[in-house]
């Protein structure tokens, strides 16, 4: 979308489609915003955005967690702290581990360097080459990349990309923080829904790249909700999996039984099962089909009748819909695939 391509946006919830004409339309004002802008990065450094690579980078220890390289994106929240996010500046910051500073010229950097073990350093792309010296020299693994707002007539995104094929251009293998909160905000004052949407098209447009090794957003003043988004983003991208992953399909005049209802059912139950990929469709025209990724399958077989499927294979069929939730659990716990919940 960012990128200038499609024309038509389709949007498919499994809720009402009333409710998904509000999200299209999210999306279509965002598109406006971005068409008014000058011109989009123009990639020239040798980084293939046409296909997924994580973008190779070293490794950094932040209080005892390992950030880049292999490891799996860590969230990092302001304000406070939270149990989901692997780092809080607020804390690290207070004892010199994690420092975050927007860097506006070198000794903006030089300056943070000699208070933290580990700067995040928000920096535009067209700049980074003043500061290439002083990250060489610094410390190996006390620099994290932190793209800026738009820079040189070019959106978030395409910032973004930027920064990181400059650092390419520079030798720079520093790992990469994603930041979201209001200066790269189309819209000024949008409501939360409005920046989720937004921080979802940036966050997941470059992890979806492939770049990215932290996350965080500022779009809530609770630190909590914003570790909670940021790693819903980060599902969605795929970059990281900390709950269930659902297939649902949006309904259609050939739906079984009340989808919507169903699933937050389902998903109350199951959300927990981390690595889990459960499809839950109307029908069987077309639901196990569209669900073939899935590991478990709760599908509409006739009138209030429901079939069961364990990767591809159907392995019960006709359940009364009053008792298919249970059978569904039962046939994750026969699999080996269940774990208590966390009372916590
Ligand atoms: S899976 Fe079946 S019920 Fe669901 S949208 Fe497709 S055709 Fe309709």
């Amino acid at each position: 979308m960012f990128d200038g391509i499609g024309d038509t946006i389709r949007v498919s919830l499994t809720e009402d489609p009333v409710e998904e004409v509000p999200v299209a339309i999210e999306f279509a004002r965002l598109i406006d915003k971005v068409r008014a802008q000058k011109a989009v990065a123009q990639i020239d450094e040798g980084l293939d955005f046409y296909s997924y690579n994580r973008r190779k980078c070293g490794e950094v220890e932040i209080n005892g967690v390992k950030v880049g390289a292999d490891s799996v994106p860590s969230v990092a929240v302001f304000g406070g702290e939270d149990e989901h996010a692997e780092f809080s500046f607020d804390t690290l910051n207070r004892c010199g581990d994690f420092y975050f500073a927007k860097c506006q010229e070198p000794c903006d950097l030089e300056d943070a360097l000699k208070h933290a073990k580990v700067v995040a350093a928000e920096i535009e792309a067209d700049k980074l080459i003043d500061f290439s010296g002083i990250i060489r020299n610094a410390p190996r693994g006390s620099v994290v990349l932190v793209p800026s707002a738009p820079t040189g007539g070019r959106h978030s995104v395409g910032e973004a990309r930027m920064l990181v094929a400059k650092a390419k251009k520079l030798h720079l293998d520093c790992p990469v923080m994603l930041k979201f909160d209001d200066s790269k905000s189309l819209i000024p004052n949008a409501d939360e829904a409005s920046k989720l949407t937004e921080a979802s098209i940036y966050l997941g447009s470059l992890f979806t790249d492939g770049i990215g090794d932290i996350a965080s957003l500022e779009i809530s003043k609770s630190p909590k909700r914003n570790a909670e988004l940021a790693l819903a983003i980060l599902q969605g991208a795929r970059a990281r999996k900390s709950k269930a992953e659902y297939i649902a399909c949006p309904s259609c005049g050939r739906t079984l039984y009340n989808i919507q209802e169903t699933a937050a059912k389902i998903k109350a139950r199951t959300s927990h099962l981390k690595g889990l990929t459960i499809g839950i469709m109307g029908c069987i025209v077309n639901g196990p089909g569209e669900m073939s990724d899935a590991d478990f399958g709760y599908v509409g077989g006739a009138p209030g009748k429901i079939n069961l499927y364990k990767n591809k294979q159907c392995v019960e069929i006709n359940i009364p819909q009053e008792e298919a939730i249970e059978h569904l659990i039962d046939l994750i716990k026969a699999s080996g695939r269940w774990v208590e919940p966390d009372e916590k």
